[in-house]
């Protein structure tokens, strides 16, 4: 028997799962509410598409269940992955573990995956936002907005994403789709985005960047570590390192829990090396009394960080050196390992990456089909899987694409 099968949402596991079901015999259409398929793939690793990771640790992703997460990567993993991009004509290339295509162009990608689709016959109806999905019997019924026909499917796969990176007044109903069937769905938040902090004037530091080492403290205790560039934004802090902390940070904003975040600006020096600069920098203020603190500090950081370090510390930025004791240099430049923010709230939906929460994954079956919906199919952002920056969320929406395509076509 050849089924009808429906994929709502033409993004990277939608496509994929239409993929993988055509190629195993199903007459697959895709409704997608935007004019064009593939549209956030495209604004993906700045536009270049990092489309999977060569180390990937499961670890790393945020899920309420991870071997849930380690037993798909495992029908379906990196390698796999960029085998079958392999096959269709798509070379990649590795930074550091970050896996591209060798173009550097995510149209690269999207044009594979849609002449693949074009190949297989899959339909692609654009401008259709699917408001509701209703099952009679065993077939479902599909009701796409402004349209009064209701089209008919054998199964259906739901690939609607998540409401990260939406583009202001675009629509998301993923977990309303779902809403009829009674899944518990944990409800989504922010991740891979800008944190708000409080304590400064960030205002002062906008757009400044410098290489750190980033601590996520729950409680008081550490429970993320990150190295790399960090970029101060009016409200806080962002970069990729901050991305990742900011995962862990998701459902505890309006609880009890504190949570800080500790900034080292100064990464280039473990705690040996420190105490030696420490050193260093006490016979640099005895050789230059006639400088400001300010200026004494600029020999080695970048002034705007040095200002707010000040600020922190409550020392007036032109003080002069001969003013300032060892004991107090040594607090300045111990602020500066280790300067601690409150974290207040992650920045919005539409600045984030992915997100965090989605639908539960113990209502899933091994094939990803819906234990209580028998053949009703969720794919990628809309489970409750979030993965670090570097590959890690694409690849969970291929994987996840190639096992329901894989299912629902049989
Ligand atoms: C700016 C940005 C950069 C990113 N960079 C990377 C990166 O480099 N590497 C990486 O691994 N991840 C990256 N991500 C994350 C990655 O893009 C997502 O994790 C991935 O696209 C999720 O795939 P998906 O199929 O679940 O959802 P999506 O790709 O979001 O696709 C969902 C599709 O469903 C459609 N849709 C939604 N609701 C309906 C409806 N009711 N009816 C019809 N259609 C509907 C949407 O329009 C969309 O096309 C980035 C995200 C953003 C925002």
């Amino acid at each position: 028997m050849r089924y009808d099968v429906a994929v709502i949402g033409a993004g990277a596991s939608g496509i994929t799962a239409a993929l993988f079901a055509a190629k195993n015999g199903a007459r697959v259409t895709v409704f997608e509410k935007n004019a064009e398929p593939l549209k956030k793939l495209l604004r993906t690793g700045n536009g270049k598409c990092n489309l999977t990771n060569s180390s990937i640790d499961i670890n790393e992703y945020v899920s309420s269940d991870i071997d849930f997460v380690k037993d798909k990567m495992f029908s379906f993993s990196n390698n796999d992955l960029i085998h079958f991009f392999k096959t269709l004509g798509l070379m990649t290339k590795d930074k550091n573990g970050y896996v591209y295509p060798l173009s550097e162009q995510a149209t690269s990608v999207s044009a594979v995956l849609l002449k693949e689709a074009s190949i297989y016959d899959i339909r692609i109806k654009l401008d259709s936002f699917v408001n509701l999905i209703d099952k009679k019997q065993d077939r479902f019924l599909i009701s796409v907005e402004g349209d009064k026909k209701r089209y008919e499917f054998d199964k259906v796969i739901l690939s609607t994403g998540s409401k990260a990176g939406l583009i202001k007044g675009e629509k998301e109903n993923g977990s309303k789709l779902l809403n009829p069937f009674g899944l518990s769905f944990k409800p989504f938040v922010p991740g891979l985005c800008k944190l708000k902090l409080g304590g400064y004037d960030f205002e002062t530091v906008k757009g400044v960047r410098n290489e750190a080492k980033v601590s996520l403290l729950i409680n008081e205790k550490v429970v993320k570590e990150e190295f790399g560039e960090i970029l101060f934004w009016e409200m806080g802090v962002s970069g990729i390192c901050i991305f990742n902390l900011s995962n862990h940070c998701a459902g505890k904003y309006n609880n009890n829990d504190k949570m800080t975040v500790r900034i080292d600006l100064l990464p280039e020096y473990d705690d040996a090396g420190f105490e030696e600069f420490k050193e260093f920098a006490l016979v640099s203020l005895l050789l230059n009394n006639e400088k400001s603190i300010r200026e004494l500090l600029n020999g080695f950081m970048k002034d705007k960080l040095s200002d707010m370090i000040l600020d922190l510390c409550n020392i007036k930025h032109d003080t002069p050196v001969s003013d300032i004791t060892k004991a107090k240099l040594f607090e300045i430049l111990d602020r500066i390992k280790n300067v601690t923010f409150n974290i207040l709230d992650a920045a919005g939906f539409e600045s984030a990456q992915a997100c965090v929460g989605g639908l539960n994954t113990n209502e899933l079956t091994n094939d990803l089909e819906i234990k209580a919906v028998p053949g009703l199919f969720v794919t990628g952002e809309l489970i409750d899987v979030c993965g670090p920056c570097g590959g890690y969320n694409l690849q969970w929406a291929f994987t996840s694409g190639v096992i329901a395509g894989e299912k629902a076509c049989c």
